[in-house]
């Protein structure tokens, strides 16, 4: 029995008067909401804003990328130290925006992983084919690639406790979702390649899927056997769809 998840990315997004009003909706909404596990991704300097709104309540917080290195002289970089210190349980790792924008390759993305894991952070790994790449048939090489990456770097081992996203780029930001078929499909197929590194792992892995997920298509995104819950991008910008959301995924 795996606890579904909704994670909220508000990449960069957000002020202290929106987190204040964002967090406290949140908090209200969610009473009486208890079989979904929540996390809110604010920009780095809303963490401790956030996680004091949290009030140890059952909204987590987590950042949305992490540096490698060891405190010391990185101008600009944010350590997994940092970002426990600053309430963070979770950390995403590898989006889409910092691979295409960023030029974060698979092996700094599985680096990371590694890093965040080892320090008592949960990763959650976003996994995800180009618009070209699925339409020249090549999903599942992507994803698996992307995977094994992690598997060889971080070991089988992080898992269950380490969290999967699988969000199609040409899904992201796009207003454009997967249809539940087509989720499911690569959902199966990353706990499958999961399986074989790890097969009790597996089974208990959270699988999320990102991509223009909304209070109206998440009901039968997750009623999919192998989707866990979402990370969710735009929608997580405002309480009530946020909320639509995961009431979705406590049903
Ligand atoms: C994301 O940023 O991870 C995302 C899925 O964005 P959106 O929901 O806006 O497509």
């Amino acid at each position: 029995m795996r606890t579904p998840l909704v994670a909220g990315n508000w990449k960069m997004n957000g002020s202290r008067a929106m987190a204040a009003g964002l967090m406290k909706d949140v908090h209200a909404g969610l009473s009486g909401i208890s079989g979904v596990d929540v996390v809110i991704c604010p920009p780095f300097v809303l963490v401790p804003q956030c996680f004091q709104a949290a009030d140890g309540a059952s909204i987590a917080v987590g950042g949305q990328n992490l540096d490698t290195h060891e405190p010391g002289a990185f101008t600009g970089e944010i350590s997994a130290e940092i970002l426990i210190d600053a309430g963070c349980e979770y950390v995403i790792v590898g989006h889409s925006e910092r691979r295409a924008l960023y030029g974060e390759t698979d092996e700094l993305i599985a680096h990371k992983t590694r890093v965040a894991f080892a320090k008592g952070l949960t990763p959650i790994i976003c996994l995800g084919e180009t618009l070209e790449e699925r339409e020249a048939g090549a999903t599942g090489e992507v994803v698996t690639r992307q995977l094994v990456a992690v598997l060889d770097e971080a070991g089988p081992e992080i898992f269950p406790q380490a969290i999967i996203a699988y969000e199609p780029v040409w899904a992201i930001g796009t207003g454009r979702t997967a249809t539940d078929g087509q989720a499911q499909d690569v959902h199966a197929l990353v706990r499958e390649q999961l399986a074989v590194a790890n097969s009790a792992g597996a089974q208990s892995t959270r699988i999320l899927y990102g991509g223009s997920v909304k209070p109206e298509n998440a009901a039968g995104l997750f009623s999919q056997p192998d989707i866990d819950g979402g990370l969710i991008g735009g929608a997580s910008l405002k309480a009530e769809d946020f909320l639509g959301i995961i009431r979705a995924a406590n049903s």
